[in-house]
């Protein structure tokens, strides 16, 4: 029989480019690599092997049996191996090998012992092939075994994807399987054409679909450090902790910053981060190494001990200490170290994110290793994160009500609408506490929705007009006000209830107002355009740019607590004589520049008694009512209100 070998040339081209391109992107720092390599490796020498052997057998007389034997056991051989590499290929990409022991192994080589077996044998039996009496190459009764050995490795294969399918991506899963399809369709196919050699042709377009998709390192280096990126750090500590594996995480968090960047140059700073990526991946040990980005690197371990782990925490540390150079120049990055269980202290690849970005400690001056539980107010936010998702499904979130008095008129005039969450579990969680979790995630837009709504029901409902309150103030965000849906959202609202927007005053926090301008504006000059009253909130405690302030059409200055309580302790009355100078002057200004003005945090006579000499506006504080649930705010309101 005269073979068709083109296609076999083919995979040899297609092999060898994709030997070279492992070699050229230096991809073999995992295990899987390098089972990977094997199989390129096999794929290689499989298809030269089978354009020799076909060669061989088609010039029936040239060649010595022993020269015709040797290539065809050795090409069999080696082609039946690659299954076997294929499914070792999957169990270390999968993190599955470090939970196997020597015997799971053993009986996973069964089925090519049994081959390799077959082919040892064969000389004698000729069980596997044998030459007819015309010298024709010809398959024996054992022929099958072949077959069967690499069926039942890549049933084996399917069976691991099917079972791991939630550890490995699609991007993954996918090439896999395209790799097993290829491998046995053309099998079938050379049954009937068994002149044209096309079955190593198709497996090596199987490997090359597995090398630009799975061993594609381009994606998953940090160009700057030549280490694994975070994105190849989520991927993988995902696949080994959905398949199973109990892990250990070194985290290394750096104070690099834009600070550094910009003093230091960004030249500099690669270059310290290039050398302590090199000396990091140089530690000893079974380890990964992975730069997080931000100044945090990550290790991590499948097999190391918790004694080795801080072994090699301790070599951190003491590296770190020292400082690194380019070019003469030193520089002692502090490191803050920790050691991480997976999944037994941390079950989420979002919860050792949220560790792995937690700011770095600004007292921190030398390395540390810190305790997991530093990260408690972490793990805190995350419970409070899911407790608030609760209560916007339940809706349990309770709108409370604080009373704001006015001067003139001695009645309360308005009130700040202040959002409490309480849990069966948590208790009271103080919304200083939850309303920058909820910035952070999002919630915060969805929470103000909630805040509108339950407020203008609460107006409608109860006629507050009539008892004398002529708006509520609501809380405004940064995040919301940057938000461009929000006028509409607030519009839609609005409309909902019938209410009119001098119904509702918008208050902003001044650090809000000041620093971010450039954001917030439209948002605020649309809102204000649609005849919605502003308040800047707790002035006094930010930067206040006044040219930005200026620029923003507030008509209500809300003092924070802290100027009163310097001009004037609740406590004892006392205060410095410049902080009560600061307060006069500050409502003087304020309301020669046409500002109202509301103090907040009065808690006593005495601070009344004052802000009334000094003819501030509104009051605001527990000595009138701390936040009161609304039906409690109706009454005293009624109380106070209709009894003057
Ligand atoms: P804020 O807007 O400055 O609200 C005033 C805070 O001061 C309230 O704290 C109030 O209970 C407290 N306060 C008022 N008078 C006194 C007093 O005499 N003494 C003392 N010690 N405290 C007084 P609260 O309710 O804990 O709210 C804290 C902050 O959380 C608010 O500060 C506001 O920035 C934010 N917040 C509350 N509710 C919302 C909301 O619905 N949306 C948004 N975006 N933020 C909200
Ligand atoms: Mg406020
Ligand atoms: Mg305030």
């Amino acid at each position: 029989m005269i073979y068709n070998i083109h296609y076999d040339i083919c995979a040899v081209v297609i092999s060898l480019f994709t030997i070279y391109y492992m070699f050229a992107e230096k991809g073999f720092k995992k295990n899987a690599n390098k089972f990977f390599l094997g199989m390129v490796l096999c794929e290689l020498i499989s298809s030269f092997l089978d354009i020799f052997s076909s060669i061989v057998n088609s010039r029936i007389g040239q060649y010595s049996y022993f020269v015709r034997d040797f290539s065809n056991y050795l090409f069999l051989g080696v082609h039946n191996a690659t299954p076997f590499i294929f499914v070792l290929y999957i169990l270390y990409l999968l993190g599955i090998d470090k939970r196997m022991k020597k015997r799971h192994f053993f009986f996973l080589s069964i089925p090519l012992v049994v081959t390799l077996t077959a082919l040892a044998l064969n000389p004698v039996f000729r069980w596997v092939f044998y030459y007819d009496t015309d010298g024709i190459y010809s398959h024996g009764l054992l022929f099958a075994v072949l077959y069967v050995d690499a069926f039942l490795y890549m049933l084996l294969a399917i069976e691991l994807i099917a079972r791991f399918h939630g550890a490995l991506p699609k991007s993954k899963s996918y090439p896999l399987l395209l790799f097993i399809a290829l491998s046995l369709i053309p099998i079938l196919v050379q049954m009937y054409i068994p002149h044209i050699l096309i079955e190593l042709f198709f497996q090596a377009l199987g490997i090359l679909g597995v090398m630009l998709s799975i061993e594609n390192e381009d994606e998953v280096i940090n160009h700057i450090t030549g280490l694994y990126n975070r994105y190849l750090f989520m991927n993988d500590v995902g696949t080994a902790v959905k398949s199973g594996n109990n892990l250990h995480i070194l985290t290394i968090k750096l104070p690099i910053t834009s600070y550094y960047n910009a003093n230091l140059g960004v030249q500099y700073m690669n270059s310290m981060m290039r050398q302590m990526a090199l000396w990091l991946s140089g530690l000893n040990g079974e380890i990964f190494c992975y730069d997080c980005e931000g100044g945090n690197f990550a290790l991590v371990s499948y097999t190391c001990s918790e004694e080795k782990m801080w072994d090699l925490a301790q070599q951190v540390r003491k590296r770190f200490e020292d400082a690194w150079y380019y070019k003469n120049l030193g520089m002692v990055f502090p490191a803050q170290i920790c050691i991480l269980k997976m999944p037994a202290e941390i079950c989420t690849i979002e919860q050792l994110l949220m560790i792995i970005d937690a700011p770095f400690a600004d007292q921190q001056s030398e390395s540390q290793i810190v305790d997991s539980n530093e990260f408690d107010s972490y793990r805190r936010n995350m419970l409070i994160e899911q407790k608030m998702k609760e209560a916007l499904k339940k809706h349990t979130f309770q709108v409370w009500y604080q009373p704001i008095w006015d001067r003139e008129k001695g009645k309360i005039h308005s009130a700040e609408a202040l959002l409490r969450l309480i849990d069966d579990e948590l208790g009271f969680i103080s919304p200083e506490e939850f309303i920058p979790v909820a910035e952070k995630n999002g919630l915060i837009i969805e929470l103000g929705e909630y805040v509108l709504e339950e407020v203008c029901r609460f107006y409608v409902d109860n006629n507050l007009g009539e008892l004398g309150i002529e708006f509520i103030e609501v809380n405004l965000s940064l995040v919301q006000c940057a938000n461009r849906k929000l006028a509409g959202s607030i519009d839609k609202i609005m409309k909902k209830y019938g209410i009119s927007p001098d119904k509702i005053n918008l208050e902003i926090t001044e650090s809000a107002a000041a620093n971010n301008q450039f954001a917030i504006k439209d948002t605020v000059m649309e809102l204000s355009k649609r005849g919605f009253s502003l308040s800047l909130d707790d002035y006094g405690t930010g930067y206040s740019n006044f040219s930005h302030m200026f620029e923003m059409p507030f008509s209500i200055i809300k003092l924070d607590k802290s100027i009163l309580w310097s001009a004037m302790d609740p406590k004892n009355s006392s205060g410095s004589k410049n902080a009560r100078l600061l307060l006069e002057s500050t409502i003087m200004m304020m309301q020669k520049m046409n500002y109202y003005i509301v103090v907040e945090g009065v808690e006593t006579e005495v601070q009344k008694q004052l802000l009334e000499k000094l003819g501030c506006d509104y009051l605001q504080g527990y000595y009138f009512a701390k936040p009161l649930p609304a039906k409690s705010f109706l009454e005293y309101v009624e109380r106070f209100n209709l009894a003057q």
